[in-house]
């Protein structure tokens, strides 16, 4: 697969004696974008082995995961069902809408029976309630996903330092594995709960080239400020590369924070990754009046 990588110019880079380069595996598709797409891959693949016709999986209001697989649940023929956490919220966003236009049933919990999400009598009530399903988890993240996103670097990225936004930690997982003891991969957290987090990814990888980086998230997932959106919309009028308000925004706001506090040796070079999350741009402009890059 040959993904788009382009290099980021800016004067600060160069003061700084240090190479930055995008790597947009946001652009591999147009509605599963970025990650989501690794991450689905050899789930999709085990749904058909094991013969389910309907994917079940759980997200929030403005999940990229949620859209992702209400697309290619609806492209493949299958059913889909989103456990949506909150109360349902009329008319639908663009992200709920978009599901919903693609076929999913959305059910919404409220955010306390939410965190019952992997306990196996909440799992068996839904099957229930909703007859037999093949089950995503949240954020998509198994060991399958891993192994989906082992494939985002390859043997070309040779780049010291591999930039990544940080949730659920299954992408950085999956990076960590395909990299190499010589790299080091950062992650961005776009959540709090940086502890459990960091036990999460350490369970989904033996190797130990990685940090995370806690100082980027702001107020909290899916929390923005007028500094992010004047960064993202700056971002994307100098280099043509539009980001995300949850995720790549805020890792692309670290990494040049980093750059300019000499975090990075002089002629080291890094490869952040764009892992996508546009859609959910829309929603935010929507939702609180600000404008940020749609596509
Ligand atoms: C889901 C998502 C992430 C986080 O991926 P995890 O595997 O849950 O850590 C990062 N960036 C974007 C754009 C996403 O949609």
């Amino acid at each position: 697969m040959k993904i788009e990588i382009k290099e980021i110019s800016h004067p600060i880079f160069n003061g700084k004696e240090v190479r930055l380069f995008i790597k947009r595996i946001d652009k591999l598709h147009p509605f599963v974008s970025g990650n989501k797409f690794f991450k689905l891959k050899y789930n999709l693949l085990d749904c058909e082995k094991q013969g389910q016709n309907t994917l079940l999986t759980f997200g929030g209001a403005y999940s990229n995961h949620i859209a992702a697989t209400s697309f290619i649940a609806q492209s493949k023929g299958l059913k889909s069902i989103g456990i949506i956490r909150g109360e349902e919220c009329l008319p639908l966003n663009p992200t709920l809408r978009f599901a919903f236009e693609n076929g999913m049933r959305l059910h919404y919990v409220s955010r306390s029976s939410y965190k019952e999400k992997t306990n196996a009598n909440f799992l068996e009530a839904l099957k229930n309630q909703f007859g037999d399903f093949y089950l995503i988890p949240e954020g998509g993240t198994n060991e399958l996903a891993i192994q989906g996103s082992e494939e985002i670097l390859d043997f070309n990225d040779s780049q010291d330092y591999i930039c990544c936004a940080v949730g659920t930690g299954g992408t950085i997982a999956g990076i960590i594995n395909s990299s190499n003891a010589k790299q080091t991969v950062i992650g961005f957290p776009a959540i709090k709960g940086f502890e459990q987090l960091d036990r999460d990814i350490k369970n989904w990888t033996n190797s130990t080239n990685y940090k995370l980086i806690n100082d980027y998230v702001g107020s909290g997932y899916a929390k923005i400020n007028n500094e992010l959106v004047a960064f993202i919309n700056e971002f994307n009028a100098i280099h043509n590369v539009p980001l995300d308000a949850i995720y790549t925004g805020k890792m692309m706001m670290g990494i040049f924070d980093l750059v300019a506090k000499d975090y990075f040796p002089k002629g080291s070079s890094i490869l952040a990754i764009h892992s996508g999350g546009l859609q959910a741009n829309q929603g935010m402009t929507e939702r609180l009046g600000v404008s940020l890059p749609l596509e």
